[in-house]
């Protein structure tokens, strides 16, 4: 019998991916520096009985419809706006994440992305090796404290909670949203829930975790913005979609927030003269949350993980719900 086809759109290293060339016929996306172009995703994926995709890609109802074998769509990630799963429920089709490898990794960058854009470390670094560094000065590249100050977290889930366990470290007062409360985070964290508006309100630190779902996109808009306190940083390190950019540069631009951290964009790559890049105030990273060398290949083989799983005729370890 021959193997299940499974298509990669991602050139992955050779070692993650030849313990499960036994089990499948694989084919990869040969190219390090770019994405999958949609005509050869199409193609691949109309042949493949499995599909390991990442964030770049959009799995929706066209591509599916085309797609007669497949029986896994296995994100890379642990978000997946990028998937259609009702399209995919409809048609059969498995379509898994990788929650939880990734949890401790995106939480250490969050929590580093709020320090950096605290602590203007950017900012900092550039003025040293540009040589402009001459005397000590009183309020030079002066930032803004984090111990003591109050954390509001937006999206109090797995990533949420590491990064409150974080907080607790630097003695904040955690406060958090979420459409449900949570218990445990109040018992084990000493998390206090707020809604929304009250959390904008008082918090120093204003930090989005949700997924990105009709919900969630544009929350953080001119009147979430305007309800922050002036000295507020906002971090995001959810989805970029989660922020209306217009109202975030007009709230930076008008002082009605402090600063911003984003490791995420509303069109991923940012246009290099987007205006976000230009601000002083602003802290930009290339999407790199879950990136170190240890979770991705956690997640890699999870995924391989959940196509194996599936083609083999079980339940995979991490399917979306
Ligand atoms: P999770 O455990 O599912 O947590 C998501 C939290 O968001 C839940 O507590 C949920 O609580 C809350 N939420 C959902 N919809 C909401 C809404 N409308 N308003 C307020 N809260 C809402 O997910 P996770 O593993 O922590 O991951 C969170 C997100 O981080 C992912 O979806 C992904 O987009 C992003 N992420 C980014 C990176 C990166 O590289 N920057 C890496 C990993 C993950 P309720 O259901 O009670 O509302």
């Amino acid at each position: 019998m021959s193997k299940p086809i499974v298509y990669i759109t991602r050139c992955l290293p050779e070692d993650v991916v030849e313990p499960y060339r036994k089990h499948f016929q694989i084919d990869m996306w040969e190219y390090e520096d770019r994405p999958v172009d949609r005509n050869t995703l199409r193609e691949k994926a109309a042949q493949a009985d499995g599909l390991l995709t990442v964030l770049t890609e959009q799995v929706d109802d066209e591509l599916l419809e085309q797609c007669k074998n497949l029986k896994i769509v296995a994100n890379m990630a642990v978000g997946f706006d990028n998937i259609d799963v009702d399209a995919a429920s409809k048609r059969n089709i498995s379509v898994t994440n990788t929650p939880d490898v990734l949890t401790e990794t995106t939480a250490d960058l969050t929590f580093a992305l709020m320090m950096a854009t605290a602590r203007r470390l950017v900012e900092a670094s550039s003025y040293v090796k540009e040589g402009k560094w001459q005397n000590w000065s009183p309020l030079l590249l002066a930032g803004t404290d984090i111990h003591h100050k109050k954390i509001g977290i937006v999206g109090m889930g797995r990533i949420g909670e590491a990064v409150a366990r974080r907080a607790s470290g630097f003695s904040m007062d955690i406060l958090y949203h979420n459409r449900s409360r949570k218990k445990e985070a109040e018992d084990e964290l000493g998390a206090t829930y707020r809604s929304l508006e009250a959390l904008l309100e008082e918090a120093d630190y204003v930090v989005c975790l949700t997924p990105h779902t009709p919900e969630t996109e544009k929350m953080f808009d001119a009147e979430a913005f305007a309800r922050m306190k002036k000295d507020a940083i906002f971090i995001n390190a959810s989805r970029g979609m989660t922020v209306d950019e217009d109202a975030l540069i007009q709230a930076l631009k008008t002082g009605e927030i402090a600063a911003a951290g984003l490791d995420v964009f509303a069109e991923e790559p940012i246009d290099a003269d987007h205006p976000l890049l230009q601000m002083d105030n602003v802290v930009c990273l290339p999407h790199i949350g879950s990136a170190t060398k240890e979770t991705r290949y956690k997640m890699m083989e999870l995924a391989l993980e959940n196509i194996k799983l599936v083609l083999s005729g079980s339940e995979p370890k991490t399917p979306v719900e």
